[in-house]
């Protein structure tokens, strides 16, 4: 493997890995130019795709969605469009009423769907390519988020965000003039989503040590470089340089890349998506407007590196006592209550995953305190090698975007019951779970609200 982890090196790579797997990627087509929109009418003809349904919404049709129309027009293919109405606040959320509005307008000689949007516009046409066996074209109009070219899409349905199966895109196409025009907060936010895997590819060695969990260093080291990249384009982001876009996008691919190496979102989704997808549910159950992704992404990762650093100078635990008083974690009925308060509709969804997986029973606890306690010092020297929280903060700030729940609109209650229950959503070990392990986790929730 090409050290170099360059994007050019990773489009639609298969190798065997030092690891032991071998990794692959169906994604290899990534034009990312000025002008890069005048190449779609010559990507459809060498496809072979005669007719594209295009998704857009009215602030993507404004930005880039007419010139698309204008190009196919004067290159004289058929397409048809739907613009779907974005709300005045907040942004269009990915839900029945927006896929069935999608749905209906889709013409069925349409052989190709192209979403010409990022999130939600991204996630509609994702799953409908899935469902209706056709291929999907993305283009980008701002580099907010990491699943451009996932193989799943995130879509809200009865006020639940469920992850359904969807088609990663042939190929990604995205403007640099438009793409570095996009709002500051989309931008801040792409940043937002990779400063996060600062977090969870700490997460991921935790669990290695912990749970002896499938890692990768070679997927790390593409991450790495991707979030190393990032780091220095964003102190030039309010400046909106090509090159610095380009950066930004091409990490936030390769976050997708890398995904599709591990076969998960392992390497790109720990504690910090976890706090982010529980504000997100409250914000549904609520009806209060959605906030961006990366967003949310980074006000966690400003909460979950702050446990790290913590971690990295916190006493060695009484390891004994811990065992001892392993019995007396609040039982399955306790926490179901709990679970019921906190998550209310979503609730079952998160029991269900516990019967399966036992996080919190206190035998697999038992198990866990063993290898803690055995590898307390190396845990600790990776608590030490994740950067300040306030370096992140700093870094979020500066572009203007919000680093605390409050700001934001999350109220305390759902802060607290963040840090508490958020690792409920998921089977997979992070910080999150460490805390609690170690009997730590309410004393942290405690001192974030103060
Ligand atoms: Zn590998
Ligand atoms: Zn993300």
């Amino acid at each position: 493997m090409d050290p170099q982890y360059t994007i050019d090196n990773l489009l639609g790579a298969s190798f065997v890995c030092d690891c032991g797997r071998e990794h692959s990627t169906c994604f290899s087509k990534l034009i990312l130019e000025e002008d890069a929109l005048q190449k779609l009418p010559s990507l459809l003809k060498e496809y072979g795709y005669q007719y594209p349904y295009l998704i857009c919404d009215t602030n993507t049709y404004r930005v880039c969605g007419q010139t698309v129309c204008s190009i196919l027009d004067t290159a004289q293919v058929c397409y048809e469009k739907i613009i779907l109405q974005s709300p005045a606040e907040g942004d269009l959320p990915a839900d029945e009423e927006s896929f069935g509005r999608v749905c209906m307008a889709f013409p069925k000689e349409s052989d190709v769907v192209i979403s010409i949007g990022a999130g939600t516009i991204n996630d509609l046409g994702r799953y409908l390519s899935y469902i209706t066996g056709r291929e999907f074209l993305l283009v980008l109009t701002a580099p907010s988020m990491d699943g451009c070219v996932s193989g799943v899409a995130p879509l809200i349905q009865n006020h639940l965000k469920i992850t359904f199966p969807a088609h990663a895109p042939l190929a990604l196409i995205g403007d640099l003039k438009i793409l570095s025009e996009a709002p500051m907060k989309m931008l801040s936010a792409g940043v937002g989503d990779i400063l996060g895997k600062y977090n969870c590819l700490t997460d991921w060695k935790l669990s290695a040590l912990v749970n002896q969990e499938y890692y990768c260093g070679t997927i790390e080291g593409i991450m790495r470089s991707a979030i190393d990249k990032t780091m220095e384009a964003a102190r030039h982001l309010k400046e909106r340089r090509p090159e610095d876009i380009r950066t930004l996008t091409e990490g936030l691919v390769l976050s997708g890349i890398a995904m599709d190496f591990a076969g998960n979102s392992r390497p790109a989704s720990g504690a910090e998506h976890h706090l982010s997808h529980f504000f997100e549910m409250q914000f549904l159950f609520d009806g209060i407007p959605a906030v961006l992704h990366g967003t949310k992404v980074g006000i966690g990762t400003v909460i979950t590196l702050g446990f790290y650093n913590q971690l990295a100078n916190m006493e060695r635990p009484d390891f004994d006592l811990l065992r001892k008083k392993a019995a007396e974690r609040p039982d399955f009925e306790t926490w179901t209550k709990e679970m019921k308060r906190a998550y209310r509709d979503g609730a079952q969804m998160v029991i269900e995953l516990e019967k399966k997986a036992k996080k919190n029973d206190p035998e697999k606890l038992l198990q866990r305190l063993d290898q803690i306690e055995v590898h307390w010092e190396e845990i600790q020297a990776l608590a030490s090698s994740v950067p300040k929280a306030e370096e992140i903060a700093g870094i979020l700030k500066s572009l203007d975007a919000p680093i605390t729940p409050e700001e934001v609109g999350v109220c305390r209650e759902y802060v607290a019951d963040g840090i508490l229950y958020a690792k409920e959503l998921r089977d997979r070990y992070t910080i999150l779970q460490l805390l609690w392990d170690i009997d730590k986790l309410t004393q942290m929730e405690e001192s974030v609200i103060k």
